[in-house]
């Protein structure tokens, strides 16, 4: 949404950035955050880390007091947060939760920057978009790709979609979050890729957690594994994963590295072992059931990209 007029006299339309670069940096922007949880606390630290005037709120008041104690300034109220200057960065249970906190505040929003930093499906976040254009709310989403200890670190990563010009303007005062990236103007899509991403973590770990059981049942213990675990995962399983993105794109799946039968048969031996040591095959049975429909309809020659086509039917 655009509001070109009214974003002069707002104080969260001030650029935190230096135009063209040769100007001396401007003093660190205000912010706001909505929500002190064990997230938004940590999002309120970094921003003060970083030398931004900041303002919390919390439906809880004491939560407040440890932030204050490092310089934030406690609003007594949502309406007074909401117009204490600067983006309104919100981070709150769920979108009930954020829907509760900012409802009846439409004519105080008018105008002002929310980043809802709060988790949501992707489409309660293009709903929230639609309502926040419907008041003049300038609105960016995002998802936070890290735990609340990581905030401002170097593995950091916040994706945003739904208003790159939003995250252009404030982009310096998010940085103090973690790396910024921006996935562009549907405000669904950072929800999105925050729910693909977990998933593909839920898959590692539990993953790496049947591999621990699996080497502990023959006595070797989670620390001896996992600097081999993680070395495999960066090195080899990540270059799989690039190697198949473009096979999957153009759905062409050449089996020249290793074929779905190849898969299936080591996928007998993980079942095998799993068995033989009272471990779960809850897992590996997933993985060869997908890989057995694949070879059951004459694809067994073919890459592990192909089981794109059992996965997304
Ligand atoms: P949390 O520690 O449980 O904090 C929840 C926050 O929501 C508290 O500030 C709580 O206020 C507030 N809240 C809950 N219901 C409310 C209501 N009806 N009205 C007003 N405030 C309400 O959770 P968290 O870990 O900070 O997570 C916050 C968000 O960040 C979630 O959407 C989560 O998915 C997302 N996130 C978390 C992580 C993580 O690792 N923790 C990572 C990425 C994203 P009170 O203090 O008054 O209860």
């Amino acid at each position: 949404m655009t509001h070109e007029e009214p974003h002069e006299a707002r104080p969260e339309a001030q650029a935190d950035t230096a135009p063209g670069g040769t100007a001396p940096a401007p003093a660190p922007a205000p912010v706001t955050v909505l929500g002190l949880g064990a997230m938004g606390t940590a999002l309120a630290e970094a921003f003060l880390a970083a030398g931004h005037p900041t303002t919390v709120w919390n439906r809880t008041p004491g939560k407040a007091e440890p932030l204050v104690g490092r310089g934030a300034v406690a609003a007594p109220s949502p309406e007074a947060a909401i117009t204490a200057g600067g983006p309104i960065v919100a981070c709150v249970l769920d979108y009930d939760a954020l829907t509760a906190v900012l409802s009846g505040q439409e004519a105080l929003l008018s105008g002002r920057t929310l980043v809802n930093l709060t988790s949501g499906s992707p489409e309660q976040a293009r709903a929230f978009a639609d309502r926040a254009a419907d008041i003049g709310l300038d609105y960016l989403d995002g998802a936070i790709m890290i735990t609340p200890p990581g905030i401002g670190g170097p593995d950091a990563t916040v994706l945003y979609s739904g208003a790159p010009e939003v995250l252009a303007r404030h982009r310096t005062v998010l940085a103090a979050l973690g790396e910024p990236v921006d996935l562009g103007p549907d405000a669904g899509i950072a929800g999105l890729y925050d729910t693909a991403l977990l998933g593909l973590m839920w898959s590692a770990l539990s993953g790496w957690l049947h591999g621990v059981a699996l080497v502990g049942a023959d006595g070797v213990r989670a620390a001896e594994f996992t600097p081999i675990a993680t070395r495999w995962l960066s090195g080899a399983v990540a270059g799989f994963v690039d190697r198949y993105a473009a096979q999957t794109d153009t759905r062409t799946f050449p089996g020249d590295d290793a074929s779905l039968d190849v898969h299936l048969a080591a996928m007998e031996h993980l079942l095998h072992a799993s068995r033989a040591r009272g471990v779960d095959t809850t897992l590996p049975e997933v993985f060869a059931d997908h890989v057995r429909r694949a070879v059951a309809a004459g694809h067994g020659g073919d890459s592990y990209a192909r089981l794109i086509e059992v996965i997304a039917k």
